[in-house]
């Protein structure tokens, strides 16, 4: 078994991280931005909340992307954290 791990650069805190662990934004070629899937130029960014406010903070996907990013994109990506804070939460 070899497994092949790629690293990719968070387009916040710039550390080089394995790719699997990364979230992924795509700017298609035809137009508009998807998560996860899909060809195009892609930025990278932890999933983290400090990472993700500071790539809001300085439109750090939009300058990767040189593209807009639509707020539902970032949206999209702060519900997934807040995922997880729901479970701690609603356990309370
Ligand atoms: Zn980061």
């Amino acid at each position: 078994m070899s497994a092949k791990v790629v690293l990719r650069r968070c387009v916040a805190c710039r550390q080089l991280l394995d790719r699997e662990q990364l979230w992924r934004v795509i700017r298609l070629a035809e137009g508009g931005v998807v998560l996860d899937q899909g060809q195009g130029r892609s930025a990278y960014l932890c999933p983290t909340a400090a990472c993700l406010d500071d790539a809001r903070r300085h439109k750090r996907l939009q300058r990767a992307l040189r593209g807009q990013v639509a707020d539902s994109i970032l949206k999209r990506l702060e519900s997934r954290l807040s995922g997880n804070a729901d479970a701690c939460t609603e356990a309370r």
